[in-house]
């Protein structure tokens, strides 16, 4: 097969309506490409995929290393494929460049699912910035969807920032969290447990049956005293062992609830359209930032604006007025 890059925008176009595989992962390369003849080519490729986009159900799943993700993703992919879904998972980790990969490292997390033909799982690479993960995953996203998959799941790290990220990006957002001894509202900023329309404690099995539904009923109990999502919607607390396969099925049937729910009273069409201005904002931040480090007027200047920085002869805000100035002179 050539590589797409060579193949005709309508050809390609076509065989990933058509759900060609090898065709759609070529794409998904072109848009985490850096090189700007490919993003002006990838960015063309998806305007013309955009109205076969927004079929699918989008959910970010994040949680701390070990809490379980994998492995509910997992078993929660297999349940949706004998539903005759087809699940694509993203798995963003923005901490990889510094742990060498809690996601993209481990070859054999989610086996089973990488064999499901109804499956298709695709790590984001890092970039040197969040934003550029954004930008590439929400463009992933609609790449998957013109391909037809059902369900998009975004997996995260639960470490900083991503979450926040991935929570503009989805329909449903999850939290995973393991049942503590004792202390199980210490372990996550409070934020993050706000912006979650569920939370599934993991691993309810064996010895840690007990304390998982403790955890939800500490949990249930704290998410009744945050005020309302913005949805209106009520989060739910959820229990699950994936190696049991339990709670799985209870996750999807909440799911399906939420998005009834929101589509009824107007929240998901509302919410979609809010994360695509926003992303619209974002864009105009990090392809700015991008073209001030990557413009030669300010590289050329920096280290003298820095020397004087550093002496106290000028000021910072000064500085970088200075030098926005040279950057657009006569362009804006
Ligand atoms: P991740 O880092 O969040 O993706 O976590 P993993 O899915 O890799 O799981 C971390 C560890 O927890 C592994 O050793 C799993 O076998 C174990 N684990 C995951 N799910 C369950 C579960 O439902 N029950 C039990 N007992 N162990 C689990």
């Amino acid at each position: 097969m050539r590589n797409t890059v060579e193949l005709p925008p309508a050809e390609i176009t076509r065989q990933i309506v058509a759900g060609n595989r090898v065709v759609l992962a070529q794409a998904i390369t072109l848009v985490e490409s850096q090189r700007q003849q490919d993003i002006t080519l990838a960015h063309s490729l998806i305007t013309r995929l955009l109205p076969h986009t927004g079929k699918a159900v989008r959910i970010g799943i994040t949680g701390v290393p070990g809490v379980g993700k994998s492995t509910f993703i997992e078993a929660f992919g297999m349940y949706l494929t004998q539903q005759q879904k087809k699940i694509a998972v993203l798995a963003v980790d923005p901490s990889s460049s510094k742990t060498k990969g809690s996601i993209l490292g481990d070859k054999t997390r989610m086996e089973n699912l990488a064999r499901n033909p109804n499956a298709f799982i695709r790590p984001t690479p890092t970039g040197n910035t969040l934003g550029g993960v954004a930008d590439r995953t929400r463009e992933t996203i609609l790449l998957c969807e013109a391909a037809g998959f059902d369900v998009i799941i975004i997996e995260t790290v639960g470490v900083g920032q991503s979450e926040i990220t991935v929570r503009s990006m989805v329909d449903f957002f999850m939290l995973l969290m393991l049942a503590g001894a004792g202390d199980e509202l210490q372990g996550i900023k409070k934020g993050i447990m706000e912006m979650a329309d569920a939370i599934v404690i993991t691993k309810c099995d064996g010895e840690n049956k007990k304390a998982a539904n403790l955890a939800q009923a500490n949990y249930r109990h704290a998410l009744h005293l945050v005020s309302a999502t913005d949805s209106g919607w009520q989060p739910q607390v959820l229990t699950s062992s994936a190696l049991e396969n339990t709670g799985v099925k209870e996750t999807w049937k909440v799911i399906t609830d939420y998005l009834e729910f929101t589509q009824a009273n107007g929240y998901f069409n509302r919410n979609r359209q809010w994360q695509n201005r926003s992303w619209f904002y974002e864009s105009i931040q990090s392809q700015l930032l991008q073209k001030i480090a990557l413009s030669e007027k300010v590289n050329a200047n920096l280290a003298r604006f820095e020397s004087e920085i550093m002496n106290n002869t000028l000021l910072p805000s000064e500085a970088a007025r200075q030098l926005l100035t040279e950057v657009f002179r006569g362009s804006i």
